[in-house]
């Protein structure tokens, strides 16, 4: 265990400003996860975290131990600090208690650790397998295994997931969550996968142009996001136009509440964020509905999104979950009730899409 601080990390490439002052604090035995498309610095980051880069500015503490600063580095080596790589880059003569055994004292191999570990990822039945004779899930958990067998007090996880199809990498998530639990590392887990950040984290730092756009717990993330950039890469978002009226904001989907906590608004047209869970269909006549139209059909089983347009023309998706009916089909015209309140943001934000990156 141990705490990670990073204070105004920077780091170039030529041109390229990988790390444009990273500031960043993970608690001791916390779960982090760093969120950010693909080309936002998170790999950059954990390689001057790990030491096999230096940043230019800035300075790494490992449980208050200065560990890089633009003249100091620590060698990786001497950090404690373990890397699970993105594809598990296994020893390929030595076997699954070989590979995990490999960076253990003496003692720590009498102890049984390398057995201890692999029970830890799930693996208790393969120790003499060969790493060739594993499928990629498997090989992936002997990469954890060997990084947490030495009982690093950090580990850094970059995008240990990607190669897996989605079953797998649930499952997987799981164990590894729990071997790192088990473990009271401190862990940071780089992803561009909302899904995964959000389920796995104690605390997302959302990542873009080198630096960190907001942290917090996921539901703060989700919930209350700290840009249109960031509601839209977290998860799915309805935009909505809207002009504020007292406590309310009146939007195409009628009067509805809004929550702003980050200082005044500025003057001028607004638009507000939902989630398409907050939109639902209400029976005909319903007080405060507002009719809409089913322009497409997402069906999921777990739920369904649906594509809406409103006699004025907006557009938004709603995301349906009643076990019990069928959703409705394209062309239908249902009724749509809004649940909770909206958050607000200067108009024009919501159009700078993270998807488009
Ligand atoms: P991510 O892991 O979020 O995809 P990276 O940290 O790999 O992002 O890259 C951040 C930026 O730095 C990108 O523009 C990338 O092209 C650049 N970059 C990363 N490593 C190098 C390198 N060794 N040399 C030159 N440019 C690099
Ligand atoms: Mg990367």
């Amino acid at each position: 265990m141990a705490e990670l601080r990073i204070t105004d990390v920077r780091k170039a490439y030529g041109r390229v400003q990988a790390l444009a002052g990273v500031n960043l604090t993970v608690r001791s035995g916390a779960l982090m996860a760093v969120l950010g498309p693909s080309g936002s610095g998170k790999t950059t980051l954990l390689r001057c975290i790990a030491g096999f880069e230096t940043p230019d500015e800035g300075e790494i503490r490992v449980d208050g131990h200065r560990v890089a600063t633009a003249d100091t580095s620590v060698p990786p080596e001497r950090r404690r600090i373990a890397v699970v790589p993105q594809e598990g880059a296994l020893f390929p003569h030595l076997s699954v208690l070989g590979n995990v055994a490999y960076g253990l004292d003496r003692a720590a191999r009498r102890a049984g650790r390398a057995a201890a570990v692999l029970d830890l990822v799930g693996l208790s039945g393969f120790q003499d397998r060969m790493p060739h004779d594993l499928s990629g899930g498997q090989q992936q958990r002997v990469a954890v295994a060997r990084a947490l067998a030495p009982r690093p007090p950090v580990v850094l996880l970059d995008e240990p997931f990607n190669a897996l199809d989605a079953a797998l990498r649930a499952e997987l998530r799981q164990d590894v969550w729990q071997a790192l639990r088990a473990d009271g590392a401190t862990a940071v887990l780089v992803t561009h996968d909302q899904a995964e950040a959000l389920s796995m984290a104690d605390e997302v730092a959302v990542m873009r142009d080198g630096r960190i756009v907001q942290s917090g717990p996921p539901e703060l993330l989700y919930h209350v996001p700290a840009s249109p950039w960031v509601a839209s890469f977290v998860g799915d978002a309805v935009w909505l136009p809207a002009v504020l009226d007292g406590g309310r904001a009146r939007t195409p989907l009628g009067a509805l509440p809004v929550v702003h906590s980050e200082g005044a608004l500025p003057p001028g047209p607004l638009c507000v964020l939902l989630r398409p869970e907050q939109i639902t269909l209400a029976p005909p006549g319903a007080a405060g509905a507002v009719a809409a139209t089913v322009v497409r059909r997402d069906f999921y089983g777990h739920d369904a999104v649906l594509a809406l347009r409103l006699a004025d023309g907006t557009s938004m998706a709603a995301r349906i979950f009643d076990p019990t009916a069928a959703p409705p089909a394209v062309g239908d015209e249902v009724t749509l009730r809004v649940h909770g309140t909206a958050r607000p943001y200067p108009l024009g934000g919501h159009s700078d899409s993270p998807r488009d990156d």
